[in-house]
């Protein structure tokens, strides 16, 4: 176990590598009555990842936060090559906000040698659609992690990001299917200036490409914006026009109820509904949503 301190900070966070060592210390906590809140995260900090710090905080005596960028989640090898890494600062920010444990195993802790992975969870049609039909197994490997995670921390919340509006349904999805009663508290989108949603994938833009990026969130807010009950195929045409004025190249530009994310073309202005969008700036891939009013134009309420 090592222990960290910066004088400049009052609180002491510890960086815990080890899982056993982060069970047997959380558990002599626990004794004490401490309510446990956690942020799974893959590191390349921001202040996305912060709020959720922060939200947890409010929330919990004890904050985990962990780093590890999950091998078996990226379905380019690539992307997981080129995924930013950026440890010294992210463990600078995490003690500034007082976050009380860092939690930083390395592959062989999450993935031991000589055990077979090969866990398959029943996410349903989630896994097909949106995210999961563009990057094959990307799902499976977002919940072998988690499971892991889980199940070494055991927090009593779990914080994530609706930026991620998929993986919220696939996290709530296999904690139902794994049996965990955990409480998924999920905290809405920080954003750039200019809208861009927050992401540790941004460090890879360039600032022309950053400025361009936010076309993403202008499809979104026209969507927002003119979306009536009816056939969707206009709209979510005059979106993708949207994106591809700034240069963004679009793996999809969909709308789906929120619920259950089922893709719909035809809109009955009653159920709640999502607009998701995944494009590329230059190579770096880009996703988004947004939860759609119902107090559109027409109806009043
Ligand atoms: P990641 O490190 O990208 O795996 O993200 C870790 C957690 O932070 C996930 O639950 C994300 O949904 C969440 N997150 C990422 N970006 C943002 C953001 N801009 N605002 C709020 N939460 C975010």
């Amino acid at each position: 176990m090592e222990r960290l301190a910066i004088t400049t900070f009052s609180a002491i966070m510890l960086i815990i590598k080890q899982p056993a060592d982060l069970s047997a210390y959380l558990q002599k906590e626990r004794r004490s009555g401490k309510k446990c809140g956690f942020i799974p995260t893959m590191g390349a900090l921001h202040q996305g990842h912060l709020s959720l710090v922060n939200r947890a905080k409010e929330e919990n005596e004890l904050v985990v936060c962990s780093i590890f960028v999950n091998p078996t989640q990226f379905n380019d090898p690539k992307d997981f090559e080129l995924y930013p890494k950026t440890l010294e600062n992210d463990i600078y920010l995490l003690e500034k906000a007082a976050c009380d444990v860092l939690f930083l195993p390395a592959t062989v802790q999450i993935y031991p040698p000589g055990k077979v992975h090969d866990e398959w969870y029943d996410l349903g049609e989630l896994e097909s659609v949106l995210e999961g039909k563009y990057r094959p197994g990307h799902f499976q490997g977002v919940c072998q992690v988690v499971q892991r995670l889980i199940h070494i921390v055991e927090p009593e919340q779990l914080y994530i990001g609706q930026k991620d509006y998929q993986q919220c349904m696939v996290i709530k999805k296999l904690l139902s299917l794994i049996h965990v009663q955990t409480n998924v508290v999920i905290c809405s989108t920080l954003r750039e200036p200019n809208g861009l949603a927050m992401s540790s994938r941004n460090m890879r833009l360039s600032p022309e490409e950053k400025g361009k990026a936010a076309g993403i969130f202008e499809a979104l807010s026209y969507i927002s914006q003119n979306i009536q009950p009816g056939t969707l195929e206009h709209i979510l045409a005059q979106a993708g026009n949207i994106l591809s004025r700034y240069g963004l190249r679009a793996d999809y530009v969909e709308i789906a109820t929120a619920a259950d994310l089922r893709l719909i073309d035809n809109w009955n202005g009653q159920t709640e509904i999502v607009a998701l969008i995944a494009a590329y700036m230059g190579k770096v891939r880009l996703i988004d949503n947004m939860i759609l009013p119902l107090n559109f134009a027409g109806y009043g309420n």
